[in-house]
């Protein structure tokens, strides 16, 4: 019998504390009515109308709001601001470029530039992005029990050891550091992280764990506070140059800036970089268990609050809780049919159950019951890579696109539309997520059918090198890489 709250939009978001805040019962569905009637939407037309109430759109807001502080802003959101992926990820705010930085390499190159100096300018925008999300959280007085432990993935095969080495070499050539990475022995990753059968390891220094609902409530308060106008439980269904039509009737504005990542396939209109065939949602899932006693800290260490992950080729994210419990996610049943929505109601007991399997290979012998599971939705393109666009002629923009690394990546899309949507040539409308084209997926049932055995392909591999103890990545993942276009 299942003991744990399954579904609702996320153990974060319960405990964001915030009055406003309608959770969302285990089938997917608003179960307590929100404090309030949602703000009305205003009569007069915007200087900008932002779409999505997610970080995307709240960075969005908030920088558009400091350097504009007169301009009339409305945020419109289906649900609740931080009802999205904002609300429900790991708390990875991480150094990790949204997309395969092989292919953005590449698509310079093929137009004449030099890729790997893109992409190293990519690199160094993500950390000085971190830099100044933390300094946002100063200024702003947003405490979001950030720590600044590093990302810390840990190897339990020699196959995956060999993945982290090649990993690393890529780390070098695309613009980290040896001061931003580093490989760590057995024993140093395991001083760190007491993991099972660790065989070494890599540190990104610059990671950091947070609550993801603290901050994005916290900005939300902040955007607010400056006189951006919020509107909840708005609707957009589609968009024209000069306005878009709610749920609750039009809104005019004389730009308009879409930030739906995963939902960005949900409306119709003329926006670039939308559709169903360009982003698909991609379900990704987490559980959190109820705190761990002192003394199974004291076994496993994690004193850093390090965001921790592991080299298998089936992506898992977890950190220890500023409240002492472990949150560990990952992919569960990848995607619906016909890029349905498959990030809300509850998790599926195969999905719960091999999260636990997997907390299981890393802590053996945890005793410690799961308190809460969760789902949600990331965006995804054909080739795994984040586009930023702007019409200068309807002057609608879109990002989104971020594969399940947009906690970092959100703040830099947001400075980049507001980049673009003024005219302003910067470095970071240089780099080379701007425009990006990926090709469409798949007409289904190619889609679902490719998703799917892309996952199995990847599960069936973990199994195959951990029962062995492989020394090298199997063909079946090799293969599984290339058919998901995710190897560099
Ligand atoms: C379970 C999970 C774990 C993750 N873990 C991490 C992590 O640790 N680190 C990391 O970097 N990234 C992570 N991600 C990805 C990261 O959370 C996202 O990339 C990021 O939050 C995207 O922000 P966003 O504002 O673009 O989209 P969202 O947060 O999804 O916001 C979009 C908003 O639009 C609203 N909306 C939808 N349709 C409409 C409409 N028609 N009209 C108006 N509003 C609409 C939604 O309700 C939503 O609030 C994770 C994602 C998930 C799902």
């Amino acid at each position: 019998m299942t003991t744990y709250r399954n579904g609702e939009i996320s153990h974060w978001m319960k405990d964001s504390g915030h009055p406003g805040f309608a959770g969302e019962n285990s089938a997917g569905q608003g179960e307590s009515a929100p404090t309030g009637a949602p703000a009305p939407l205003p009569t007069e037309d915007q200087d900008l109308v932002i779409v999505g109430g997610g970080l995307t759109g709240l960075w969005t807001a908030y920088y558009a709001s400091l350097e504009h502080p007169g301009r009339s802003i409305t945020v419109l959101e289906a649900k609740k601001v931080g009802y999205g992926a904002s609300g429900r990820n790991g708390g990875w705010l991480s150094t990790l470029i949204p997309g395969n930085r092989a292919v953005y390499a590449r698509s310079v190159d093929k137009a004449g530039g030099d890729g790997c100096q893109a992409v190293r300018m990519f690199q160094q925008a993500m950390f000085t992005t971190i830099d100044e999300t933390l300094e946002v959280l100063k200024t702003e007085g947003i405490d979001a029990h950030q720590a600044q432990g590093g990302n810390l993935k840990v190897a339990q095969t020699p196959a995956g050891m060999e993945r982290i080495r090649a990993t690393y070499r890529g780390d070098l050539a695309y613009g980290y550091s040896t001061d931003d990475v580093r490989l760590l022995t057995a024993a140093e990753a395991r001083s760190r992280v007491n993991v099972e059968n660790a065989v070494g390891g890599i540190l990104y220094g610059r990671t950091t764990a947070v609550d993801p609902a603290l901050l994005t409530r916290g900005l939300a308060d902040a955007v607010a506070a400056r006189g951006v106008r919020i509107c909840e439980d708005a609707r957009v269904s589609h968009i024209d140059a000069g306005s878009v039509t709610t749920n609750r009737g039009r809104v005019g504005g004389r730009t308009i800036l879409v930030c739906l990542e995963a939902y960005s396939g949900t409306v119709t209109g003329s926006a670039p970089g939308l559709g169903a065939r360009q982003v698909i949602p991609v379900n990704s899932s987490v559980i959190v268990t109820e705190p761990l006693p002192e003394e199974t800290w004291a076994r496993i260490g994690w004193e850093g609050r390090e965001c921790l992950s592991d080299a298998a080729h089936t992506f898992i994210y977890a950190q220890r809780t500023a409240d002492g419990r472990i949150a560990i996610g990952g992919r569960g049943a990848p995607y619906a049919f016909n890029s349905g929505t498959p990030g809300t109601g509850a998790v599926d007991e195969r999905t719960v159950g091999q999260l636990r399997h997997k907390l299981d290979a890393l802590f053996p012998g945890l005793d410690v019951p799961i308190a809460h599971a969760w789902r949600g939705v990331i965006g995804v393109t054909r080739d795994w890579c984040a586009g930023i666009y702007f019409d200068a002629r309807t002057r609608i923009g879109v990002a989104r696109g971020y594969a399940g690394h947009g906690v970092t990546a959100t703040q830099l899309a947001a400075r980049t539309l507001l980049d673009r949507a003024e005219g302003r040539a910067t470095p970071r409308t240089g780099l080379p997520w701007n425009d990006h084209q990926a090709r469409l997926w798949e007409p289904e049932p190619l889609r679902w059918l490719g998703v799917h055995a892309m996952y199995r392909l990847f599960e069936f591999a973990d199994g195959w090198e951990q029962s062995r103890r492989a020394e090298r990545t199997s063909l079946i993942a090799r293969f599984g890489s290339r058919l998901a276009g995710l190897h560099e």
